[in-house]
């Protein structure tokens, strides 16, 4: 059993770390709001004080924070207060360029690094049934799993440095174009007087199947466990698509791709957000799309 020091315990770090501990390892954590660390205690993590109590015996070290500076801030202190050969570990969905960066500072200090997000939500961190796509060395990579494991049920090695951030937005990028794609359709059949029952058992056995429908479907109904049963209580919330968006329209525009798609579905949840849905499920967007009731 492993000495792992986990920083960031919110929505997605708490249950993770929950899920070391129940696995038998020895979990220290550390996250600035004292609220999620009390919670943390309960679940057999021991607090640490500061970041750099929590990381010093560690052999390795799990960050989960919300974005690439805070992960930046965080790796830094991290990085100066731990042996040469610990590894470290960001699961968090940040930009490429930073999680690059982030490896750079690890080789710098003689660390071994990963990026590895994820995919599951928060229902999934709970169950410890989350998905890792993971960036960095076949050394990294190897000492990582067995501990990745003990949170997730799915992990795969992307290939080098960032390639696992680099899977993560790409994924994202096809669920939100494909969510907007199967609202349009489900807005269009109501229109033309289709059930939802009707097109859904069309669409999720045709060539229009995917996620999006046939386990998530946007309207009330057809799959009786999605947000859209549920008043669109996420679930994934429209900000973090949002902000998953954001992050493949700075990709293409720093690697000069090609994604008219991708750049509008991020406007389009800009602007559903901007209407005060951030909170609210991804799914719900069927409701802007829909426009006024008549
Ligand atoms: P969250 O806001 O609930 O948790 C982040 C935690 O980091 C907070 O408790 C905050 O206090 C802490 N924090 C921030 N800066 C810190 C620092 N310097 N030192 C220590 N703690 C610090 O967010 P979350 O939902 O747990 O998401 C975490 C990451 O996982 C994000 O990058 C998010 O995009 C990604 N993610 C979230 C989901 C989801 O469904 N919530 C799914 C997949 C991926």
């Amino acid at each position: 059993m492993a000495r792992i020091a986990f920083i960031g315990l919110g929505n997605m770090g708490g249950p993770m770390a929950a899920n070391l501990v129940k696995a038998g390892h020895q979990v220290t954590g550390f996250d600035l709001a004292a609220p999620v660390l009390q919670a943390a205690q309960a679940h057999g993590v021991t607090a640490a004080s500061h970041i750099s109590q929590a990381v010093l015996d560690a052999e390795i070290v799990v960050t989960m924070l919300p974005q690439g500076k805070h992960v930046l801030s965080a790796w830094t202190d991290i990085l100066r207060s731990i042996p040469t050969g610990t590894l470290v570990i960001d699961s968090s969905t940040i930009d490429v360029d930073s999680a690059r960066q982030a490896h750079e500072m690890a080789s710098n200090a003689g660390c071994l690094s990963l990026d590895a997000p994820v995919s599951g939500g928060t229902g999934g961190a709970a169950a410890g049934t989350l998905t890792f796509m993971a960036g960095g060395s076949d050394e990294a990579f190897a000492k990582a799993k067995p501990i990745l494991e003990a949170m997730g049920k799915k992990i795969v090695h992307c290939g080098e440095n960032g390639a696992g951030q680099a899977a993560k937005i790409c994924n994202n990028m096809i669920l939100g174009i494909s969510m907007i794609g199967v609202c349009e359709a489900f807005a269009l059949g109501e229109k033309l007087g289709l059930s939802h029952q009707a097109l859904f058992d069309v669409a999720s056995t045709s060539s229009g199947q995917c996620w999006s429908i046939s386990t998530y479907c946007p309207v009330p109904g057809p799959v009786p466990t999605s947000p859209a049963n549920n008043g669109y209580k996420p679930g994934f919330a429209a900000a973090l698509m949002l902000k998953d968006l954001r992050l493949s329209q700075e990709a293409a525009l720093s690697t000069g791709a090609s994604t008219p798609l991708g750049a509008e579905a991020s406007q389009l949840y800009a602007l559903f957000e901007k209407q005060g849905n951030g909170g609210r499920d991804f799914s719900a967007i069927i409701e802007m799309l829909r426009g006024k009731p008549e």
